[in-house]
């Protein structure tokens, strides 16, 4: 883990966890990032003994190869990997692991060499166009285990995920079947959107699966429910994961597989949102919009551009006694775009020199940063303290307000 604690000024030994307040009173210029592995570790732990399957970790979410050993060392062996580059990481950093790669539009030299080159053998794929790639790519492999990935519907989810990639029902069958031709294990996936704030979402996807299956008649052994379990956000408190997990194991064992098939899961967010959150220092206030030293361009894309809320906290001490108002946030660039609306709420009496750590920015947050305007920090201190939500954190142990429990 990269440790960067005498650049903050801080006296602490590099391997002491150090809190949000301690990092506050070292004043760092920058926005640091915490991370905290415990909770990516306890989050993997929680799939690997609780998802009915297996569970593999997309790694578009936080390609982070810290977080990738730690989920490593938390039972997680199979990666969802979408580009070359997400292949030849995964590769490099966890070399036993195995990559699945699901990203249904690839480029042929890609598909050679995962293939030949990193023991790539599962692929996505939603027309023949990709099958005929595969197969070239390849040269007709006798050992590959092909996932159809079907559209379905995004409603219940906060990201929709269902205009760009998935067969439609009329496309299935042919596609399905040649497949089957094709593949040593035939699988079918599909992706419910991003944050589905109801189980239910898996539900009515498993009956595109069963009618899918129905009419092409052919045997299946792998059904692959995708991402979009969620995390807990503001405003976003969705039901115990659980609950999920309970409806995908009633609706698989009611699908006409075969024995042996294998239930399948990709969670990206669900695995690291609780892993990373960031401090950031106010740099001038004027009425309820702070100027903060992190922004769209930073980790936080999704609070710009699809108004994504994220839990704040003020980091004072000793604590602001003011109440909460609601503040929205710019960041650092020169761009009006670089605006968060939130609301994020944040005592009456924040102000410039003020630090404010925003959490929950594991999953997509970290990982889209750019360095846009000379502004983007990689600062990172490893920290020991819970996550400012979670889903995983039994209630007697959790020392947070706001916070969902299972
Ligand atoms: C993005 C993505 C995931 C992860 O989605 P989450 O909503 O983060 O769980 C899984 N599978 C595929 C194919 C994806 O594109």
């Amino acid at each position: 883990m990269h440790k960067h604690h005498s650049a903050l000024g801080l006296a602490a030994a590099p391997s002491t966890p150090v809190s949000g307040v301690e990092i506050a009173q070292s004043a760092p210029v920058e926005p640091v990032t915490l991370l905290r592995p415990h909770a990516a570790s306890r989050a993997a732990r929680f799939f690997v003994e609780k998802f009915p399957g297996r569970s593999m970790y997309a790694v578009k979410a936080n390609p982070s190869p810290d977080l990738l050993r730690v989920l490593w060392d938390s039972g997680i062996t199979h990666y969802d990997v979408a580009s070359i580059a997400e292949v030849r990481l995964v590769a490099r950093t966890l070399p036993d692991a195995t990559l699945c790669f699901m990203h249904p539009v690839k480029a042929e030299e890609a598909i050679r060499e995962a293939y030949d080159n990193h023991g790539v053998r599962v692929f996505s794929l939603d027309s023949l166009e990709e099958l005929a790639k595969i197969m070239r790519a390849t040269r007709d492999a006798a050992d590959l285990t092909l996932c159809v990935r079907l559209r379905v519907s995004s409603e219940h989810s906060k990201l929709s995920l269902a205009s760009k990639f998935g067969a439609a029902p009329g496309e299935t069958k042919e596609l399905l079947f040649a497949a089957r031709q094709a593949a040593d294990a035939l699988g079918i996936c599909f992706h419910v959107g991003s944050q589905a704030m109801t189980p239910e979402a898996y539900a009515q996807a498993m009956e595109r699966v069963r009618a899918a299956i129905v009419e092409a008649a052919v045997t299946v052994d792998v059904v692959d429910v995708g991402g979009g379990f969620p995390s807990s956000y503001p405003g976003m408190e969705p039901p115990p994961l659980e609950r999920y997990f309970e409806t995908i194991h009633r609706a698989f064992e009611s699908l006409p597989v075969s024995y042996s098939a294998e239930l399948w899961a990709e969670p990206g967010r669900a695995l690291c949102a609780e892993y990373s959150s960031l401090i950031v220092r106010v740099e001038k206030r004027r009425g309820d919009e702070l100027f903060i030293n992190d922004g769209a361009y930073g980790a936080l894309f999704d609070a710009a551009h699809i108004g994504w809320r994220f839990p704040v906290r003020l980091l004072r001490e000793p604590d602001s006694r003011a109440r909460d108002m609601a503040f929205s946030f710019y960041g650092p660039t020169c761009d009006d775009m670089d605006h968060m609306a939130g609301p994020f709420l944040l005592p009456a009496d924040t102000q410039a020199g003020d630090y404010i750590e925003i959490g929950m920015l594991g999953a997509y947050g970290c990982a889209m940063r750019t360095a846009f305007n000379g502004f983007g920090s990689n600062e990172a201190v490893v920290v020991d303290d819970e996550p400012m939500t979670s889903l995983y954190v039994p209630v007697e142990r959790e020392a947070a307000t706001n916070v969902v429990t299972l």
